[in-house]
């Protein structure tokens, strides 16, 4: 039978690149259809992929060899039946019997005999096949089994130290974050401290509106600072499982008529309506009243950031058997269902970052990312459960997110936050 060669994928599984071009071109020269693949993983998801109908593959090659690639390739369905070929430049017979007992069909060595080859895998492509002498043949599937052993063997102990490595990389990363954010809130809060001070000395002095307000307007930047910076120490604190709670028994109340007094002055600049209800009847809750605070504050605060002028957010609790249900709806922007489940991630932030503007409460003015990340931690280290609803995210049309927290009455111990 003649088959018609533009009609016939062979697929060739090597990493060297001369040999990679010379075989194409002499397959191609001969009207197949060639795809190349540089090891032995990409050799088989292609084979997937492709269905070709020859398999050409050096021996020697990065990551998975020729041999392991061919034993694979036989297991599955759709390439069992596939000819594949070794083309190798080892010349030993053992390293023959050793690739057709692995699941290779035929055996080719280097150097490439151009003029040889298109008629060598015409051959194959009509059905020839290599085999091993039965003799011979379980010795060389026993060499294969104890080779492969041997590489999973060493495979396994690279993965391990590069694990090992990672891990403590990884936490000198946290390491230095979590110092260079302790350096920095110290200057940052005597910047703040000494701003203030200046400015009540200025106001005595009288030296008019113009020095107060960029006396302000440092104040201001750099109480942002210290938020930025807190919120960094905070992340690496969760992240690092080192967020240590004071768990007693706090008034959700208090908490709650203190965050919203905090946001008051966010809010009216921004004609926004804050509104919560009497929760004093809720029963105490065994909790870290900061880190409690600074969780719902965060939410607040983004409710502001994420609702147009003239908006409204509130904040409601109830009891839910032995937990608290908190729920802080506003009639914002809202997210998109797809968004919902990233935006607790790190450094997740929705807008474009190249037109970025940072600011406390301005409208849609973005941040670190670092917000929700901070509040998730906060909530998983108290034994809770925080999730996000909304119909999507629609600048006209507002339908606006409320972000529900459980938060058990009675915790137990603190909870080892296992963010991203
Ligand atoms: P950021 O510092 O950017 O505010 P956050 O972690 O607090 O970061 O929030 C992550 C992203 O989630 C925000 O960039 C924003 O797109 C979205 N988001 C958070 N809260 C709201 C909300 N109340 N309404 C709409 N989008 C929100």
């Amino acid at each position: 039978m003649t088959l018609d060669p533009a009609t016939i994928k062979i697929l060739y599984i090597e990493d060297d690149p001369n040999s990679r071009r010379l075989v194409q071109r002499v397959l191609e020269s001969e009207g197949y259809q060639v795809s190349l693949a540089e090891d032995g993983m990409s050799g088989l998801e292609m084979a997937r992929r492709l269905h070709p109908d020859l398999i050409l593959t050096d021996i020697n090659i990065g990551g998975m060899t020729g041999n392991e690639v061919a034993t694979r390739l036989k297991e599955q369905k759709e390439t069992r039946g596939t000819p594949i070929i070794a083309l190798t430049a080892a010349t030993l017979a053992t390293d023959r019997e050793r690739a057709l007992v692995a699941g290779c069909d035929g055996y080719i060595t280097k150097p490439i005999d151009v003029d040889a080859l298109p008629t060598l895998i015409a051959k194959f492509l009509s059905g020839k096949r290599e085999k091993v002498d039965d003799t011979i043949k379980m010795q060389r599937l026993e060499e294969y089994s104890q080779a492969l052993v041997t590489r999973l063997e060493t495979t396994v102990a690279q993965l391990e130290k590069a694990n090992a490595d990672l891990r403590r990389m990884d936490k000198m990363k946290k390491d230095f974050v979590v110092l260079a954010g302790h350096e920095l809130r110290t200057p940052t809060t005597l910047i703040y401290g000494y701003t203030n001070l200046l400015r009540m000395e200025m106001q005595q002095l009288q030296l008019g509106e113009h020095v107060d307000d960029v006396i302000n307007r440092i104040s201001t930047a750099t109480q942002r600072l210290n938020e930025v910076v807190d919120a960094i120490i905070n992340v690496s604190l969760i992240d690092s499982a080192q967020l240590d709670l004071t768990l007693v028994p706090v008034d959700l109340h208090s908490i709650v008529q203190a965050v919203m007094q905090e946001q008051q002055s966010s809010a009216r600049q921004r004609d926004l309506k804050l509104e919560t209800r009497d929760l004093s009847y809720l029963p105490p809750i065994k909790a870290d009243a900061n880190y409690l605070r600074r969780a719902l504050s965060n939410l607040v605060s983004n409710s502001i950031k994420y609702t147009p002028d003239g908006g409204r957010i509130s904040l409601d609790a109830e009891q839910e058997h032995g937990a608290i249900h908190i729920i802080i709806s506003d009639t914002g922007i809202g997210i998109d269902r797809a968004e919902q489940e990233h935006i607790f991630d790190k450094f997740y932030v929705l807008e474009d970052t190249a037109t970025h503007s940072t600011s406390h409460n301005a409208f849609m003015g973005g941040g670190l990312g670092l917000g929700l990340t901070v509040v998730y931690g906060i909530i998983q280290a108290h034994g809770g459960r925080i999730w996000v609803e909304s119909e999507g995210q629609d600048m006209n049309r507002l339908p606006g997110s409320r972000f529900h927290l459980l938060l058990p009455i009675d915790p137990g111990p603190a909870h080892t936050p296992t963010n991203t």
